[in-house]
């Protein structure tokens, strides 16, 4: 954690009144609240957890040679909001590197397959008149069978890369994916995204701004110009206006979990528009061995080599796998997403370290006993189990647009709602989303402080 935050959460003295309560120290939020804070309005920002960052969580675990980044790890592609708050912050990106491979039915396959799915499915989407979910999409123009493996690799890419259900997904919104799609170079930050959360709550304290961490915001009791927040401990936050950042998962949360807001007077028109957006999941496991044994080497001729491994696509429980390079560490990042992920809510973390330790006996051609020899640390992040995420990131689904203009809709000027799940960008999910939703929020708000 920062140890420049204000957290003042102890502190029993009365607060005076702010001019705009924050809920959710994220990115959209501390985004917000560098905007809000540098305008010289007093900026409350209360964070459920002991940490900043929320989807972002630059994690030191014992027994790894390096951070993970146990949420948003790459920057995709040139965002704006993202490179204007690095060159402002100081803080380098570097891009990643590395070959693609794919293993299927126990071989390599062609990479190229990937390519030539967008495009067939672009020819395909090109065409529609209206929206429809996915699944829909794909039975009314992939049903042929020389389309079943296009199928199947599509299917692959809208569960595991936007974590979506296809049931729900929207297909006009994946076509503005597509159409980008591998086009852009993936980027890290040097340091990990947590220097970008740095950046922005330090820059929140130095323009007054204050910051309470481990305070879980229950109720929102308001009405215009006046809003009180309500604190797990029972302490109550007032101020003219709130800006409520929480991740979809808690909008669409039940009244008894934990980070559930209660608004008084309710709104059930927006918490009902938060149910028609989709949201997804995901679980990261991190593998870090005593060596890169997929890099060429003449003593280990069992194993399938990859040399140069960035990224690995295959037909175990993994959607995907992915390697640190240009860094050398010998750390294999697995991905579950969507349906994969859902399956396996449940599993125990040393169950999936059992299961990502078998799949990548399978796809490296090698035994579990081996990869345990080598294997120097694991560690498993699921989002769905967190109890102030729910889940992963959001995606479109064909009632998104409506929802998306509910919810962004301010209450009498007072109660104004931002995230990455309520951005009308392409990028939906991404860092880039929240940031940009964040601060485009802010400022609107801004214009309501005037007076
Ligand atoms: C596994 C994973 C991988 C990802 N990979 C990438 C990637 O590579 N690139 C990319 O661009 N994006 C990625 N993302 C998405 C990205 O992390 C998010 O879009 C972004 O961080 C969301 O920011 P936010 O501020 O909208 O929400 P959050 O970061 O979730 O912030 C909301 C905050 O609200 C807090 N909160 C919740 N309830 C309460 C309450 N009742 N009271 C007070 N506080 C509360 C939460 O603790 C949280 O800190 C990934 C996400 C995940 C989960």
């Amino acid at each position: 954690m920062d140890k420049s935050t204000n957290d003042e959460t102890n502190d029993k003295t009365p607060l005076d009144k702010a001019d705009v309560i924050i809920i959710g120290g994220g990115a959209s939020g501390l985004g917000a609240g560098k905007e809000i804070a540098k305008a010289g309005k007093k900026v409350y920002v209360l964070e459920a957890r002991n940490r900043l960052g929320g989807r972002i969580y630059t994690l030191t675990v014992p027994g790894f040679s390096t951070p993970l980044e146990a949420g948003a790890e790459f920057i995709h592609g040139d965002m704006p909001a993202t490179q204007s708050l690095l060159k402002e912050g100081s803080i380098k990106s570097y891009p990643i590197a590395g070959k693609y491979y794919m293993i299927k039915n126990g071989k390599f396959q062609k990479f190229e397959n990937i390519r030539t799915t967008f495009s067939t499915l672009l020819s395909k989407a090109d065409s529609l008149k209206q929206d429809m979910p996915f699944s829909k999409f794909s039975d009314q123009y992939l049903n042929e069978e020389k389309y079943k493996t296009i199928r199947e690799i599509a299917r692959g890419f809208v569960e595991g890369y936007d974590a979506a259900d296809i049931e729900r997904a929207s297909t006009f919104a994946l076509r503005e994916e597509w159409k980008v799609f591998g086009q852009s170079d993936q980027y890290r930050l040097k340091g990990g995204y947590i220097k970008l959360i740095d950046f922005l709550s330090k820059e929140i304290i130095k323009h007054n701004g204050a910051i309470f961490l481990s305070t879980v915001a229950k109720e929102i009791r308001w009405k215009p110009d006046n809003v009180e927040v309500i604190s797990d401990n029972g302490k109550i936050y007032s101020a003219r206006k709130a800006l409520i950042t929480v991740p979809l998962g808690v909008l669409q949360s039940k009244p008894d979990d934990e980070a559930h807001l209660h608004f008084s007077p309710g709104l059930p028109e927006k918490l009902e528009a938060a149910k028609s957006i989709g949201y997804g999941t995901a679980i990261k496991v991190f593998l870090e061995f005593k060596d890169a044994f997929w890099e060429s080497s003449e003593n280990q001729i069992q194993i399938r080599k990859m040399p140069e491994l960035g990224l690995l696509i295959s037909d175990t429980f993994f959607t995907a796998c992915w390697t640190q390079l240009p860094n050398k560490t010998p750390l294999l990042t697995g991905w579950l997403a969507g349906p994969q992920a859902e399956k396996n809510k449940n599993t125990s973390d040393e169950n999936i370290i059992t299961m990502a330790l078998d799949a990548l006996g399978y796809i490296f051609n090698t035994n579990r006993s081996f990869l345990i020899k080598n294997l120097r640390a694991g560690k498993v992040v699921n989002w769905q189990t967190d109890p102030f995420s729910l889940g992963a990131y959001s995606y479109a689904t064909v009632e998104s647009n409506e929802a998306k203009k509910v919810l962004t809709q301010p209450v009498e000027d007072t109660l104004f709602f931002a995230g990455e799940a309520l951005s009308e960008g392409t990028a939906m999910g991404t860092l880039e989303e929240a940031l940009a939703n964040g601060i485009k929020t802010a400022k609107e708000l801004l214009t309501h402080l005037k007076s």
